[in-house]
Parts: C-alpha cells; structure tokens; sequence
C-alpha cells in the first residue's frame, strides 16, 4: 500500500491547481485521474473568460495546467478508484491498479454528461451522437447536424461546428436561451438557426445516424428528420457516488456540499470544482482546487504539531 498526506481524485482544472499547491508545499501526493487529464474542460471549444487567455482551446488550457502541476506532484492517468474506506485518520482507496492510503482526500471529480434517454441514443453514441464538436465535429463538415440544448455549452458547440462548415442547427426545449448574452449574440450573428420549444424523441439509423424525431412541444407535431449528428449538451451529473460511500453530504442533486474552504463534513475530506456544482467555470475550478489544497496542506500542520 503507498501511503500519502493527501490525494486528489481527478485531473481536470481543479484537480489539477489543487495537485500544484499541495505539490509545491512539499507534500507527499499523488492525483488520481480515471481517464485522460483535463476532463470535460478538453472538451470546450474555446476558453475566452478565463483572465489572462483572450481564446485558447480548453484542451490547449488544460495541458499548460497539466505541465505545471507535473512539474511538482504525480500524475496518474486511466487508474479509477473501485473501493473506498475512511477510518479515524486515514482515507484507504483501492484503484484499477493498486492501494493507497493518505491523510487527507480532495475529491475534484468533476461531472458526466447527461443524456437525453431516449430510444437509438445508446446504440448511435459515438456513430453520429456526440459531446464533444472538438473531437468529432470534423467528421460532419459540409453535412447537417443538431446541437440540442439551450446552455453555454450547447451554444459554443454550435458556434465551433459552424465555424469548421457544419449545417448546424439548434434544438432547444423551451422558447429562450439560457446561455450567456456574449454567446447568444454569435448564435444570431452567425444565423445559427434555433428549433425552439423542441425535443428529440427518438434516434434512427442502421450502423449510423440516419434521422431522428422531433417533438414541438407547442403544436404537438412529431417530425422525422435527416441529420448526419447530433451533439449532446443537455447539461451534467455530478460524479459523486464515491464521496457518499465515506458520508459526505451531498445536495438534491447530488452536488458534494462544501464550506468556504471546501470541506466537506467528513474530517480531512475535501471537494472542489464542478462536483460542488454552483457556478461552473475553469476560474472557480481553479480557485476552489487552490482553496480546497491550501486548508487540506494546514489541517495537516495543525495535526501534526
Ligand atoms: P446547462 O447550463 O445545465 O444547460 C443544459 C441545457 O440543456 C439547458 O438549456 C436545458 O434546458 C437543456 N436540457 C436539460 N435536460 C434536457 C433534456 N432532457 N432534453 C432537452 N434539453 C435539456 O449545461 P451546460 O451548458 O453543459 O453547462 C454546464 C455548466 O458549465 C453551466 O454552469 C455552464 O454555465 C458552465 N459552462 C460555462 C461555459 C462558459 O462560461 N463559457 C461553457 C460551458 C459550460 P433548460 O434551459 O430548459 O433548462
């Protein structure tokens, strides 16, 4: 079993600032990410509200964070944690690849992308259903697509497929926009249609994405359309179901509740990032992870003397 003073589970913005605080106090730790550094954040197409970075992709954001925080702490890729156990002093996990035990655990363990549960959705993810217009938007240029959702992150994805010469339109339950003001003005200013009060109900094709049915939710009407993709940005779940096997407290939707210094009720347990929900942006991710590392690195000074 490696023993350390704190782990942090995951490797996304807040993971990560939290790994280059804790590393450069000298601290024995080590993040643990399941699958590849950056998380959801590589995934958007431009970052332009992060101070200091006028536009930069969020995959070209996330690695510059990923080099620094390499330079002072261990970084872990494709190793998920399966068991999880707090004793008096020490939080105990079990990963894919081994055992650890450490003093203190900051869970940055970001969200999963929700999807819409309807039928032919499971079977087209990843042949012509994505959530990603960075990674896959290249393979619908010149063709039809759908970006449902009516966020920040459906209007950016829609404003990238549009730029790399998709047919992109927008399909959105209800009648306005709730993405940020910035970005709606593009979504009119680049004539980005909107399919407005509308869902899909339905996903059709044979090895890949013919057509789907949409639903008005208004005149009731369902309609089958042809369309080479769909990118899913209809919002996330938190990845919490870890944090509750030792007690921590977590709201109704299942967003880890923290104090200003992010703790969580669980002595030495601490949460930062988009797994505490709130205001969902890489600067509070950043600033939570450096937050959470600064009282975690403390608490145990304080243990010690
Ligand atoms: P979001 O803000 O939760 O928006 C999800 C959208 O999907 C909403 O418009 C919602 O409709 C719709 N929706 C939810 N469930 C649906 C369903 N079953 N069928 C059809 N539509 C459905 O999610 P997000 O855009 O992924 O953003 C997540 C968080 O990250 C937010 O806090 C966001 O501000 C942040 N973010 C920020 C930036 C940025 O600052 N540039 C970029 C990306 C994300 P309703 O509007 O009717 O609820």
């Amino acid at each position: 079993m490696e023993e350390h003073d704190i782990i942090i589970v995951g490797a996304g913005p807040a993971g990560l600032t939290a790994g280059i605080y804790v590393g450069r106090e000298g601290l024995n730790a080590t993040i643990l990410e399941k699958g590849v550094t950056g998380g959801n954040a590589n995934m958007a197409p431009l970052v332009a509200n992060f101070p200091g970075f006028k536009s930069i992709t969020g995959a070209k954001f996330l690695k510059r964070i990923a080099e620094q925080a390499e330079m002072y702490i261990d970084l872990h890729e494709h190793e998920e944690i399966t068991k999880i156990h707090k004793t008096d002093d020490r939080i105990l996990l079990t990963t894919n690849k081994g055992e650890y035990s450490a003093k203190a655990l900051i869970i940055c363990s970001g969200t999963t992308y929700r999807k819409l549960g309807i039928k032919g959705e499971d079977e087209f993810i990843g042949k012509g259903i994505s959530f990603c217009s960075i990674c896959d938007g290249m393979f619908f240029k010149g063709k039809d697509v759908f970006v449902v959702g009516g966020g920040n992150s459906a209007a950016e994805h829609a404003l990238h497929l549009k730029d790399i010469g998709c047919n992109v339109k927008i399909v959105h339950r209800r009648d306005e926009l709730r993405a940020q003001k910035y970005l709606q003005d593009r979504i009119h200013a680049e004539g980005i249609p909107i399919i407005w009060n509308s869902v899909l109900t339905e996903m059709k094709g044979e090895t890949f994405l013919k057509s789907v049915v949409i639903h008005n939710r208004e005149t009731e009407v369902d309609e089958e359309v042809e369309v080479a993709g769909v990118f899913l940005a209809v919002g996330e779940e938190p990845n919490s179901k870890l944090a509750t096997v030792i007690g921590v407290d977590v709201d109704e939707l299942g967003y880890i509740i923290t104090d200003k210094n992010q703790r969580t009720n669980i002595p030495h347990v601490y949460a930062a990032g988009d797994v505490t929900g709130g205001v969902q942006q890489l600067v509070v991710a950043c600033g939570e992870g450096a937050v959470a590392a600064v009282n975690a690195y403390q608490s145990l000074k304080i243990h010690k003397n």
